[in-house]
């Protein structure tokens, strides 16, 4: 269950959690940032199941009465405060109902009560002023865990009172090899997603392990193909079938991006070697055929300029055709 051995990357944030519980230098409030599927979540549990594990190092022991609670998610001196069903919000309720209510109490049987609260930054500012008030005067037992993916969105004054620690993107070379072996996926499939998924090892599974990333990478390679090859009308035809991508337009938009990037770099090595996408090198050098450096190059920015298009204003159906005539130009 929840182990620092677990965690990915991440051991300078690893050795600090354990030299704190080693030399008793526990502080009230940490903040773990970082894109979701990074490890900021096992992080969090594993260190709470230190704080109360018996054997007292830096590790938790997995066996005692407190880490087998906490795996059953039954310690009574571990409190979690969530967003509710369907809300985007965390809102003061839930930090009156659940943390406030809580921390009147001293812990049970642990040395600490342990707060754990998800999606930290979704906090609304009243929810975070009445935390804030807790925060100033904790009481000795009481540790604060927050679980973020962008705290630039907590109050300076929440955040300056908290040690933060920020996961680390990964290599795609490293999240290549974990998908690899535990998750038997090919080594093509791993890259590819290791690749999109920006650092995020949680990310990348899900893509690896999704039907749907591998139909779209698909598409998106075979539409390329088709953008560039057909004919006026053909090209009208496949603008209107995009509307089937409308809801992950980005996805499609990031996908095709990279390809654009695979055929660049095969353009300027001649080789398949550094190439995301090795599980389709013959697509890749017949669009280079198709297109030439400049064109691609020009196609990469078309692709950006798209994407951001499509944040700002949101016309779908424009956007896209707009993308799809000029990438067809010569
Ligand atoms: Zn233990």
């Amino acid at each position: 269950m929840y182990d620092f051995g677990a965690v990915i990357g991440n051991k300078s944030i690893i050795k600090s959690l354990k030299q704190a519980v080693e030399h008793k230098r526990v502080n009230h409030a940490y903040i773990f940032d970082g894109l979701k599927g990074s490890g900021r979540k096992t992080l969090a549990y594993a260190f709470a199941k230190t704080l109360n594990c018996k054997a007292g190092t830096g590790s938790p022991c997995g066996s005692c009465i407190s880490c087998k609670t906490f795996d059953s998610g039954n310690n009574p001196d571990v409190i979690f405060v969530k967003r509710s069903e369907g809300e985007r919000e965390i809102k003061i309720d839930a930090v009156r109902n659940v943390i406030n209510k809580n921390i009147a109490v001293k812990p049970y049987s642990n040395r600490y009560k342990v707060f754990i609260i998800e999606d930290a930054d979704r906090m609304n500012t009243a929810a975070q002023n009445a935390f804030l008030k807790t925060l100033e005067e904790p009481p000795y037992f009481a540790v604060f865990l927050l679980i973020t993916e962008n705290c630039s969105k907590l109050l300076p004054t929440v955040l300056s009172r908290c040690q933060h620690f920020r996961t680390e993107n990964l290599p795609a070379e490293e999240i290549k090899k974990y998908l690899v072996s535990r998750l038997s996926v090919s080594d093509a499939a791993a890259y590819t997603a290791a690749v999109y998924s920006g650092g995020s090892i949680g990310r990348a599974a899900e893509l690896a392990l999704s039907e749907e990333f591998g139909a779209l990478c698909a598409s998106v390679a075979e539409n390329t193909i088709k953008l560039l090859e057909t004919d006026l009308i053909g090209l009208y035809k496949l603008t209107a079938q995009m509307e089937q991508y409308k809801d992950n337009i980005e996805s499609y938009l990031d996908i095709m991006y990279l390809l654009y990037r695979d055929c660049l770099v095969y353009m300027q090595t001649g080789s398949t070697a550094a190439l995301v996408r090795q599980d389709i090198t013959d697509i890749i050098s017949r669009i280079c055929t198709l297109t030439g450096t400049r064109r691609l190059i020009r196609g990469c920015s078309l692709i950006e300029d798209a994407l951001e298009n499509l944040r700002r204003y949101g016309d779908f159906q424009l956007v896209i055709e707009n993308l799809f005539f000029k990438l067809k130009e010569k």
